[in-house]
């Protein structure tokens, strides 16, 4: 069963010598997991394609933006309509607007929204709003929660970092480091003392209100609801990091589902239907601060470019139609039931989670609630489990510290062959 890949190793070869270890982000690498990985040719639907010519099914989908699969025709077709009429312009379109206006009606916590390249990009953005809003200099962020790799929010980062035993990152200046409060996931009493201490000098509490960087971890009961009510107290904003949940586990976000409203957000991934794209946005006279409106400077020379712009009003259009949420939902419901009765059935203490088009599997003991207990779970089973799937052509994420995705076009046929492939490889490895 298992697959050729003389041509991805001898690509890997070629790209170490050109590239940092021979990728351009770094769990791409396998490092996590071990073994060769595939150098990509072709997506297509549920499907990837690799260089020996191997087919997967892909459940990472560029780590979360193709919730439409890959190549969708509506993506496509916008992308090349626009593609003949130029590909960047440097001043403003009404394509921008629309984009804007869509996700603004999906997310009624925010009242403007400005576009910009990355999620790294929007939360640094989101950041130095929160502090120049406020007048203060402090963030607490959770250990386990990633937000990209801006200085301030690279400590304590969950998946990629940890997996690398990177837990902060040289180059990360100590003076910088120290005006972030890295908090456990879920620990409400961590929070509630850190602002008995400091709460003068916080400006900020970011958090993705569903952990999906060390594996998906979602929040308890009344987490959210507390961080909402706490930094309120102290005049401090709340910061909800949508970039992976944002339109993935509902058509409002993880804020619509919990019914919690941040002061700001961040987005990406899925907003810009697999272009590279953030977005932040939030409270009218908050954005208000941001230039040229205001004094807080934040700018991008490819930011809302038309390509990205199109491929995500092409994604948010055809997300926002009846029925799609509950449909992603009771695929990540059957895969995470198939891997439990699995694990079970040969013997693999086993813990899974779910939520709209998002899921996680850990080999642990017990429930996964913050980033000790994710770090907690079997790291070497992961690593055979994934290889074992990869030679049955079913592509998860290579590090047992990711979540999983699914896409409209995951239908009944694909996750049949998925389910019995997560049962054969769960035999295999017993
Ligand atoms: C992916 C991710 C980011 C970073 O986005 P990039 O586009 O990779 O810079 C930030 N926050 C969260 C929650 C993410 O999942």
């Amino acid at each position: 069963m298992t697959h050729r890949t003389a041509r991805s190793a001898e690509a890997m070869k070629r790209a170490q010598t050109l590239i940092p270890g021979g990728v351009n982000s770094p769990v791409r690498a396998f490092r996590a997991v071990g073994g060769t990985p595939r150098f990509m040719t072709r997506g297509e639907g549920p499907y990837l394609y690799d260089l020996d010519g191997n087919r997967y099914i892909d459940y990472v989908l560029s780590w979360g933006p193709l919730i439409l699969g890959h190549a969708h025709q509506a993506v496509v077709q916008a992308i090349t309509e626009q593609t003949v009429r130029g590909t960047s312009y440097g001043a403003p379109t009404e394509l921008e607007s629309d984009l804007a206006a869509l996700i603004l009606s999906a997310l009624p916590s925010m009242d403007l929204v400005r576009m910009v390249n990355s999620g790294t990009e929007a939360t640094m953005s989101a950041l130095r709003l929160a502090r120049g809003f406020t007048g203060r200099s402090k963030i607490i962020k959770f250990i386990g929660c990633y937000h990209g790799h801006a200085d301030s929010l690279l400590i304590r980062a969950g998946s990629g970092v940890a997996t690398f035993s990177l837990p902060d990152s040289p180059g990360v200046p100590p003076e910088i480091a120290a005006l972030t409060i890295s908090l456990p996931y879920n620990d409400l009493a961590a929070v509630e003392s850190a602002f008995a201490q400091f709460g003068e000098e916080i400006a900020a509490i970011i958090v993705e209100p569903v952990g999906g960087n060390m594996g998906m971890v979602p929040p308890k009961d009344g987490f959210l609801q507390g961080l909402r009510a706490v930094t309120q107290s102290y005049g401090a904003l709340l910061i909800f990091d949508e970039v992976m949940t944002g339109f993935r586990v509902r058509f409002g976000g993880a804020q619509g589902y919990y019914g919690v409203k941040p002061d700001l957000t961040t987005l990406g991934k899925v907003i810009g239907g697999g272009l590279p794209v953030g977005a932040y946005g939030g409270r009218k006279d908050i954005m208000d601060l941001v230039a040229p409106a205001g004094p807080v400077y934040q700018a991008g020379t490819l930011s809302g470019n038309p390509l990205a712009v199109a491929a995500g009003l092409a994604t948010l259009k055809t997300l926002a139609t009846e029925g799609v949420y509950e449909g992603l939902e009771a695929r990540s419901a059957q895969l995470v039931s198939t891997f439990l009765d699995a694990g079970k059935r040969y013997g693999f203490p086993v813990q899974g989670t779910f939520l709209g088009g998002m899921f996680g599997c850990f080999f642990a003991e017990h429930p996964v609630t913050d980033y000790e207990s994710a770090a907690q779970s079997d790291k070497a089973r992961y690593a055979s489990y994934f290889h074992a799937l990869l030679d049955r052509s079913v592509y998860l994420a290579p590090s047992h510290l990711e979540a999983g995705f699914v896409s409209l076009v995951h239908d009944d046929v694909v996750l049949a062959e998925t389910c019995e492939a997560i049962d054969s490889a769960m035999r295999a490895i017993h």
